[in-house]
């Protein structure tokens, strides 16, 4: 069921597999999705659920709210605040059980990976890994699968599935706070501080759940993640890039790993659709951009692939005048990938004329490449269901299905 676990013989140290009762958990029969909705909808849905009248709508919603966002609960028995007779209604209606944890792995380095079920055959992996951002990193993923087979990445291996909802997304966040035992916590000793949309699947081709979920997690009264802890990476989803900062504020990343449309067309064949040019202009306009809120670049280095000095000069000619800073990423290998990572001295080599050129380009340290946790490496087993079966699901449960585009 679970991801194949891919061990290099150096890490294979502190590897674990739990599977112990408190990390599976039964699979609720219905879900609501409350978690995902927005202070907003929640407000309408608990006067249309009969749990609130419309006055008090408001107020119900924040009880509600803080206890889901910022104590986590899964429960609705724990809202002491909230009388008996609206509890046992909400119970009626609502589960705030959190998806199925189908397996927890642990790095050597202490990267955390789980392999989340939302549905049966709907299975994603989000990752935290310590000491990025200000303490830690949640990268979560945004789609089962992926669209967009770039050459390099183990999730293009996978088609899509289907989008993640916001309330699924919303529950990675759910899953590493149990996980990490911080609620809640105070902001200065979370250990979860940031947040990056770079696990399976292009976030722009699932904008509006990815805006709800940003709403959800940077809510000051709940998971209290601030929008510029949150950075949401694209292939370069030209048309959806605007939007992206007019709805979230979010801190933006671009896989850009290439200087010239041929290279690029053969690594990210969605540059064929939005070539550089396009891509660079809409970089340049992206909204709130500014020294203090800088774009990043991630370039995946590719031995004999994107990894000359010349290449290099190319890209500090192509960011020129741009608030920038450049995410040298090691290639992470997984079995069957065409390419190998450039050398280490290369790499610095790299790195040097871009800090020359007066970026900050720190080079990624793989983490968790034990258990496939790193950058490129998640995958699952889960696979697109036949559309009359998807039609015969949703008929039995409407609430499963994710709204939102499917991509191009
Ligand atoms: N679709 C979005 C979100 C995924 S982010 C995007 O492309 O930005 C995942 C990041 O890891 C991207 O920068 C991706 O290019 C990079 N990546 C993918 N496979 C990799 C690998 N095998 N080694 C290192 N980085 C990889």
């Amino acid at each position: 069921m679970s991801t194949a676990v891919f061990i290099e013989g150096s890490y294979v140290v502190g590897v674990q597999l739990d599977l112990s009762p408190d990390h599976v958990r039964a699979q609720p029969d219905r879900r609501s999705g409350l978690a995902g909705l927005t202070r907003a909808a929640l407000a309408r849905t608990l006067v249309e659920a009969g749990a609130a009248p419309a006055d008090k709508a408001r107020m119900r919603a924040g009880q509600v709210w803080r206890w889901m966002h910022h104590h986590g609960a899964t429960d609705f028995g724990a809202m002491s605040n909230i009388d008996k007779a609206t509890r046992g209604a909400l119970a009626e209606r609502f589960d705030l059980a959190r998806p199925e944890v189908v397996a927890r792995q642990v790095s050597a380095d202490g990267t955390r990976k789980w392999l989340v079920r939302f549905q049966p055959g709907v299975e994603a992996e989000c990752v935290y890994i310590p000491d990025v951002g200000r303490a830690g990193a949640l990268c979560v993923s945004s789609q089962v699968g992926c669209t967009l087979n770039c050459r390099f990445c183990h999730t293009g291996t996978q088609a899509l599935v289907r989008n993640l909802t916001a309330a699924e997304i919303v529950a990675q966040v759910q899953i590493a706070r149990d996980d990490l035992g911080e609620w809640p916590a105070a902001r200065d000793e979370r250990r979860l501080s940031n947040i990056v949309f770079m696990g399976m699947g292009e976030p722009l081709y699932n904008l509006d759940s990815v805006a709800d979920a940003i709403e959800i997690i940077s809510d000051n009264e709940g998971l209290a993640i601030s929008r510029r802890r949150i950075t949401v990476s694209t292939a370069g989803v030209v048309p959806q890039i605007a939007p992206l900062g007019e709805r979230t504020q979010a801190m933006l990343a671009i896989s850009l790993h290439a200087t010239n449309d041929a290279l690029r067309d053969e690594l990210v064949p969605l540059n064929k659709r939005y070539p550089l040019a396009e891509l660079m202009a809409a970089i340049r306009g992206y909204p709130g951009l500014s020294n203090a809120r800088r774009v990043t670049f991630e370039y995946v280095m590719l031995k004999g692939v994107n990894d000359t000095p010349a290449e290099a000069r190319a890209l500090v000619r192509l960011l020129a005048g741009l608030p920038a800073k450049i995410n040298l990423i090691p290639f992470n290998p997984w079995p069957g990938a065409p390419y190998e990572c450039s050398n280490w001295g290369t790499i610095e080599a790299f790195a040097a004329i871009l800090n020359r050129a007066g970026y900050a380009s720190p080079i990624r340290t793989p983490r968790g490449r034990d258990i496939l946790a790193a950058c490129g490496q998640l995958r699952t087993e889960s696979l697109k269901v036949r559309a009359s079966t998807r039609r015969a699901t949703a008929a039995m449960a409407p609430e499963l299905q994710a709204p939102g585009s499917m991509g191009p």
